[in-house]
């Protein structure tokens, strides 16, 4: 863990009532950082993560929240700002998969995927930005995933979601830069969560040995990379894509 900055401020992280998003608020804790994050469903994994969050000396929010509704995205904005005053840490970390053939996706499950994965960061990003510019500081990181650069068979509305989050971040980062705001991607590979845990057997041995470093990750070293793209100490990064794969990914 990197030491507590010397400002504390008010982090979001969106999906983390488990997986990376907990993780990740633990990390922004850890940094000395008051924490809300949301989820859509997992209410007994919200109260996990603030217990867990409390657990390392924090205070965190949970709002039952869906980053594809954005008028869901307004109401949780309303309600941090109401407990933590002004977010000037954001981390888009909430992700589904709706995994199948290209030629057999439905639209619905094209959709749902873009709607949470992409434009929930884009929505929560333009919400969050002009407090940040207010503050003149601001750090945001968007989850992706090593398929965004790769592709991956059976998850084109996945892997098109994520790829789109690096084309968001990027532009982002250009316009908002010169008011002390990054915006940078982290890219997990395999990592052991329930995201994983639901895919066949198969999926898994194949995806562990194609890994250099062979094994999956864990969400705390994702969450180590994404707080420390949280910290004044990362001011100089910005725009760039972080892979925490295992080496997976190298060449894209
Ligand atoms: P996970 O265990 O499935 O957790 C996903 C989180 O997102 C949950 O807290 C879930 O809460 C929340 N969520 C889902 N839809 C939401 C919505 N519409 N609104 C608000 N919250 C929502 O996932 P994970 O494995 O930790 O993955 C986290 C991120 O890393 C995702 O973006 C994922 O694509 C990315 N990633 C993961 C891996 C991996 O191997 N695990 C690899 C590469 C990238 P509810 O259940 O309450 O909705």
């Amino acid at each position: 863990m990197i030491g507590p900055e010397t400002t504390s401020r008010t982090a979001l992280v969106t999906g983390a009532s488990r997986g990376i998003g907990r993780a990740t608020a633990v990390a922004l804790a850890e940094l000395g950082h008051q924490v809300a994050f949301c989820y859509s469903s997992d209410a007994d994994g919200a109260a996990g993560t603030v217990a867990a969050v409390e657990a390392v000396g924090g205070k965190a929010l949970a709002v039952c929240a869906d980053v594809s509704d954005r008028a869901s995205i307004e109401s949780m904005f309303t309600e941090v700002e109401g407990a933590f005053g002004p977010v000037t840490i954001l981390v888009n970390n909430a992700g589904i998969t709706r995994d199948g053939l290209m030629m057999r996706m439905s639209d619905d499950n094209w959709s749902s995927v873009l709607d949470t994965n992409l434009t929930g960061a884009f929505q929560t990003i333009r919400r969050a930005t002009p407090a940040m510019m207010k503050a003149r500081w601001g750090r945001i990181v968007n989850v992706s995933s090593v398929g965004g650069q790769a592709g991956s068979a059976g998850q084109a509305n996945y892997a098109a979601a994520k790829a789109g989050l690096l084309g968001l971040s990027r532009s982002v980062a250009r316009e908002l830069g010169s008011r002390h705001i990054t915006c940078n991607v982290v890219a997990p590979g395999p990592i052991v969560t329930a995201m994983t845990e639901g895919m066949p057997d198969a999926w898994r041995e194949k995806a562990e040995a194609a890994v250099p470093l062979g094994r999956f990750g864990t969400p705390d070293e994702v969450a180590a990379a994404i707080a420390f793209l949280c910290t004044d100490a990362a001011a100089y990064i910005t725009g760039a894509l972080l892979p925490v794969d295992g080496g997976l990914g190298m060449g894209h």
